[in-house]
């Protein structure tokens, strides 16, 4: 088998021209039938790692996936593409199971999708013994290492595949990268000398920003208007406030929703669809929400409150973007949070508390990176990077603009020393802002020296700066002193001895969404903009008359391109990304029709999209018109009208050419074909026809014949 097989497979089935790093390696190598463990970050493209390989092999690969509706949503996308697959798991009625198996036994599906407890039954096995298997693909395989955070004991039962079907090829899958788990997997599967593959876990689609966490809802809401129809997940850190967030932003008119544990399984189940069918636009959540879902377009991420760790906060982020075009992942970060967080972390007895204090402070670092973060977050997964500047984060969009801030930072340990280092962030921006909060007139602070000396700064600023300074470590925070601020051997050199001190200059940023510059605004940047609403519209209601996902009926970075390239024609349509052969014959007619509607308006208005011309003789066509008419109407030659109407012919679009030619001259041009000496000039024939056939009826039939 080789692995022109597979690109041929991976253009026709799914749509796409090229694999992305690894695949081909991967696949390759099953080809080969060795055993191989594949670490990608999610959305990375596993699935096609062995999706290609049981398309070309020719008999049925068995995928081990640990929940249901992500077997589901694959079965559904890989069907939606023209593949035969099915799935086999307890959510099943017996009638449906049975049609499963002795489909599965008759060897009619190129992938079938098991759960671990399937995998393990007798007569599973049995069945399997009977049939061809040419792969078993494992994907999540992390969940088979206690180390993971996602160990379920059913996995390790796995090892049976190995034991009882030696010979055949055996694919691990898994978005998690650590060392143990690697080990853990490759060692518990008794995989035989596997061919490791770790691709990159950037993801580099996805733009990283940081704001401080100061009027949230209205930064929230500014930001969610600016991007209309997209859809997000906002992670809260707790029930409540999942509750009251999406609640406000109802009253804001935007299709928001909240997702916890403590719904019941039908609320849960019902919150879910209704954000995949693309229903719901926004939702609020704890980290229960995300595991089972696999929607590619998740436009964007939400964390209303820092995560308490960049595992998770990696993990969250990833669920956007899958697709691969533009997502976006924002953090709010308040030291209010940190504050939450490390009480709750060193709550009551908790054996780690070390390591996940440790791991909030590198989270926290993140937060107020001053360097590119996408190199931060790299680099605590320990990949090696040449980033200093991804060009996709904030940082990195906004370099720091560094200036003299010791005036500021004075007037900041002034107020710490003078209210002998014990109030805590809040209570100090409120003294230097000159509040009148009772808490500060109660203490006396408004009678000190620096009581107001920071008004010229807005909250944000202070919030800012104050954190820069924790940063450089002119201020530390006393945990165990109800976070009051202290100075710092650094600090009193500033304050007292007049070192000077650098600070990087605040700029509140708006969260307008930034879309790539255009250079110049034309018809076709405009009617690109209309169309894609009008086809995300389409999708939708394409979805909902076969019950299914839009995402599945195809990807925004499909939609996209559609807008594009706008296709005119079943062939133009094949060179769209994602559509396959399956995708056009059962969507290509809807989205033809509208995009050509579109064309031939926005060529009535002086736009000028490729093709367009013939699509408005078609139209004519279409409508009854004769060539004359068509001509004369169209301002053009007939000549140029029949050459229209030969190019639908070549396109195979379905006309009733006997309208234009008719039975009787196309034999004439036909003998006249046969026996001419230079049948390919055109002038000879048309002097053999006695000039009684026009050139461009002549050019028709001779496309004809
Ligand atoms: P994972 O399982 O690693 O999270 P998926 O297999 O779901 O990722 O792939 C994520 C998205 O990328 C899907 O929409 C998939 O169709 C797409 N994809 C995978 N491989 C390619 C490729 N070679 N070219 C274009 N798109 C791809
Ligand atoms: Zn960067």
């Amino acid at each position: 088998m080789t692995i022109d097989i597979a690109k041929k497979a991976l253009k026709s089935k799914f749509g796409y021209d090229r694999f992305r790093p690894m695949q081909e390696a991967i696949i390759q190598a099953t080809f080969d039938k060795k055993d191989v463990l594949v670490l990608m970050p999610t959305g990375g493209g596993k699935s096609m790692c062995y999706q290609i390989p049981a398309i070309c092999m020719g008999n049925t690969t068995v995928v081990i996936s640990p929940l249901i509706s992500l077997m589901r949503d694959q079965v559904e996308s890989l069907k939606s593409n023209g593949i035969s697959a099915a799935y086999m798991n307890s959510s099943q009625s017996s009638s449906e199971q049975y049609e499963v198996e002795t489909n599965f036994s008759d060897g009619k599906y190129q992938l079938i999708y098991v759960s671990p407890e399937k995998m393990m039954q007798p007569s599973f096995i049995a069945m399997l013994r009977r049939v061809t298997i040419d792969l078993f693909a494992i994907d999540e395989a992390h969940c088979i290492s206690s180390w993971g955070h996602d160990f379920r004991p059913e996995y390790q039962q796995l090892s049976i595949i190995k034991s009882t079907f030696p010979n055949i090829p055996v694919m691990a899958l898994t978005a998690t990268a650590d060392k143990l788990t690697r080990k853990d997997i490759v060692h518990n599967l008794n995989l035989d000398d596997p061919e490791i593959f770790i691709a990159s876990f950037d993801r580099p689609n996805i733009e990283l920003m940081v704001r401080p966490g100061q009027k949230r809802i209205e930064q929230i809401v500014e930001f969610i208007k600016n991007r209309k129809d997209k859809a997000g997940i906002i992670y809260c850190l707790s029930r409540k406030s999942t509750e009251d967030i999406a609640n406000k932003l109802k009253q804001f008119k935007i299709k928001a929703a909240f997702y916890h544990a403590m719904l019941s399984a039908e609320e849960k189940n019902k919150v879910q669809d209704e954000f995949l069918n693309d229903n719901i636009q926004v939702i609020c959540a704890t980290i229960a929400f995300g595991m089972g879902i696999d929607k590619s377009n998740v436009r964007w991420v939400i964390h209303y409150n820092l995560p308490k760790n960049l595992e998770s906060y990696y993990q969250e982020i990833g669920r956007s973007g899958r697709d691969g075009t533009k997502a976006e992942a924002l953090l709010f970060y308040s030291f209010q949070d940190v504050r939450i967080i490390r009480e709750m972390l060193t709550d009551g007895e908790k054996s780690n508390e070390e390591v996940q204090l440790a791991k909030l402070e590198q989270m926290q670092h993140y937060a107020e990176a001053t360097n590119c973060r996408r190199a931060i977050l790299l680099n605590y997964f320990s990949e090696q990077t040449d980033h200093t500047n991804c060009g996709n984060c904030d940082v990195c969009k906004h370099p720091p603009k560094y200036f003299d801030g010791t005036v500021i930072v004075q007037k900041a340990l002034s107020a710490i020393a003078r209210t002998n280092q014990t109030v805590g962030l809040d209570m100090l921006i409120g003294i230097l802002r000159g509040s009148a909060r009772h808490d500060i007139l109660e203490k006396g602070y408004d009678k000190i020296k620096t009581y107001g000396a920071g008004r010229d700064l807005s909250q944000a600023a202070w919030q800012n700066y104050l954190q820069q300074m924790i940063h450089i470590g002119l201020i530390e925070i006393a945990y165990d002193k109800n976070y009051a601020l202290e100075m710092t051997e650094a600090s009193k050199k500033i304050l007292f001895d007049g070192q000077k001190c650098k600070l990087s200059h605040f700029e509140p940023q708006n969260l307008k969404e930034t879309k790539p510059k255009i250079v110049a605004v034309t018809k076709s940047t405009i009617l690109g903009d209309e169309l894609t609403e009008l086809l995300r519209q389409l999708r939708k209601e394409l979805a909902q008359s076969k019950g299914i996902p839009p995402y599945i009926v195809f990807t925004d970075a499909t939609l996209e391109d559609l807008a594009k390239k706008k296709p005119l024609t079943d062939h133009d349509l094949e060179n769209v990304h994602g559509f396959g052969e399956r995708k056009v014959q059962l969507y290509g007619a809807p989205i033809l029709e509208l995009i050509r509607s579109k064309v031939i308006e926005n060529s009535n208005e002086g736009g000028k999209v490729r093709g367009a011309t013939y699509v408005q003789t078609l139209d004519l066509l279409k409508k009854g018109y004769d060539v004359s008419d068509i001509a004369a109407e169209r301002n053009l030659s007939e000549t140029t009208i029949y050459a229209h109407i030969a190019y639908w012919i070549q396109q195979k679009e379905p006309i009733d050419y006997y309208k234009f030619i008719s039975k009787g001259e196309l034999e004439r041009i036909r003998e006249a074909f046969q026996s001419s000496d230079n049948p390919n000039e055109m002038k000879p024939l048309f002097e053999r026809l006695n000039g009684e056939i026009s050139y461009g009826k002549l050019r028709l039939g001779l496309i004809l014949i």
